[in-house]
């Protein structure tokens, strides 16, 4: 824990009423909805971009904001904003369930964004520590060009996605599969060009995840065994001849740990070069494809969950359980990647359509900690449930709630612990969010 004579030797870079640290799904929701509530926020990123996954992270689809299984959408708010956006920009398409898009537009109408709203940015900035004082956060020490440098905030928002400020906090947290330990494996995304995806569609026909294909170039020995699926073709029509591919697959990987980011990034590419001379040599329309790029990260699918007030879990999801403190709706199956291997997870659900399940506020805050909350991928919940919840229309819901509870317990001059739940929900509800049922009969009328 830094000592109070270390951070008074520190520069103050700057004096903000909320900081988000990490700009992805969940940090941009948060600083836009507090934004634009009038408080002075600031997002710190480690990247030169918005968007985390999406951008950084070189996946171009966001998924579900409708029911599962049903056209009924249930997440509005900025997630879905962000999705008609993308599409007004040019840049992607949209529907009640899904936004596909190219990666640098959505970098560009983020920013814009972010823009109109007010929100500082500082990229290139690394979270190095948190300041508490007592047991009430007051800020963070960051890392960047410009050296070691404080920043005070009134309210912290931890969108890190690996909860680096509440652990540094000293937040409790779990991490990996309560039974079996570790985490979901790692995804090295990248992009491919040169593809003519309608002969493409037509030879994969029903096998959408060409699994014949793998097992073909596996036993001819064209390929290593690290995946036996493909988990994701992301394609927009903005730019027909290019597809985003979710397919390498690096195992027992701790996505807080610099070490192993480094070896699932070198092994990730490994994989993706192989998998394009799978493509070319066996699929019809891939002949003469060739990559675009890799991203600037490896997709990390869980790390630390932040222990909070309520702790969502399985059992929540599949009651399709309702809370008076609701922020939104979360919808997608339980997807869980095999922890051990390829393919997916034995834990893996997909429920009946109609399914939808709601969030509630309490996950968003750290037990023990004031002024401080948590959104996105590292709210409080078991690894199953994150295996739904993580999904980035659901960690735009929980940044929108954080953003605005953040603003709100500023306005009422209480702790976020302490905010009126009624509202921060009615607060929500003006930026066109989807706190409960009524909200869901009005957006789909
Ligand atoms: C391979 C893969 C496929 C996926 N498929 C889908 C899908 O099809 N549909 C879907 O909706 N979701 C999908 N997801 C899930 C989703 O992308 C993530 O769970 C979601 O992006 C998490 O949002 P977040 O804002 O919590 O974190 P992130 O998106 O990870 O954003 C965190 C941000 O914080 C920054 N940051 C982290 N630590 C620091 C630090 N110490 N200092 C400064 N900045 C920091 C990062 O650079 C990043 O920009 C997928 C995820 C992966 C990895």
């Amino acid at each position: 824990m830094i000592t109070r004579t270390e951070i008074a030797s520190l520069p103050v870079a700057a004096e903000v009423d909320v900081l988000v640290v990490g700009g992805g799904p969940a940090g941009v929701a948060a600083s836009l909805s507090a934004a634009r509530l009038g408080v002075r926020t600031m997002i710190v990123e480690q990247f030169n971009c918005l968007g985390g996954i999406a951008t950084a992270g070189g996946h171009a689809h966001i998924c579900l904001y409708s029911e599962w299984g049903s056209p009924r959408r249930v997440v509005g708010g900025i997630p879905f904003e962000t999705a008609q956006r993308v599409t007004s920009a040019g840049y992607g398409v949209h529907n009640n369930h899904e936004a596909d898009f190219e990666i640098e537009g959505m970098k560009k109408v983020l920013e814009e964004m972010a823009e109109q709203a007010g929100v500082t940015l500082r990229y290139y900035t690394l979270f190095a520590e948190t300041i508490v004082e007592d047991t009430r956060v007051v800020g963070v020490v960051v890392q960047s060009k410009s050296g070691r440098e404080v920043i005070l905030a009134r309210r912290t928002v931890d969108c890190t996605g690996d909860g680096d400020v509440a652990a540094s906090a000293g937040c409790k947290f779990l991490m990996g599969a309560e039974d079996s330990g570790p985490c979901q494996p790692a995804t090295l995304m990248f992009t491919i060009g040169g593809v003519d995806y309608d002969r493409v569609r037509k030879f994969r026909g029903t096998d959408y995840k060409l699994k014949s294909v793998w097992k073909q170039a596996q036993d001819n020995g064209d390929m290593r065994p690290f995946q036996n699926q493909i988990m994701g073709w992301w394609w927009t029509p903005t730019r027909p001849d290019q597809v985003g591919i979710n397919f390498t697959h690096i195992n027992f990987i701790d996505g807080t740990k610099a070490e192993d980011l480094t070896r699932a990034t070198i092994e990730g590419r490994k994989q993706a070069y192989e998998c394009i001379e799978v493509f070319r040599k066996y699929v019809p329309g891939m002949e003469e494809c060739y990559m675009i790029s890799t991203p600037n990260t490896v997709g990390v699918r869980e790390t630390r969950r932040i222990l909070g007030d309520y702790l969502l879990t399985k059992e929540d999801l599949l009651a399709k359980k309702t809370f008076s403190d609701s922020i939104g709706y979360g919808s997608f199956f339980i997807d869980i990647h095999c922890v051990s291997g390829p393919g997916m997870d034995q834990k893996t659900y997909r429920p009946e359509p109609g399914f939808k399940y709601q969030i509630p506020y309490r996950i968003l805050l750290p037990q023990k900690v004031e002024n401080l909350l948590v959104a996105g991928r590292c709210a409080s919940c078991t690894h199953e449930a994150l295996g739904s919840l993580r999904v980035m229309p659901q960690c735009g819901v929980m940044g929108q709630a954080a953003g605005v509870s953040a603003a709100l317990s500023l306005r009422t001059s209480v702790s976020p612990r302490q905010v009126d739940v009624g509202s921060l929900q009615s607060l929500l509800r003006e930026q066109d969010c989807i706190v409960e049922e009524s909200d869901i009969v009005k957006a789909n009328t």
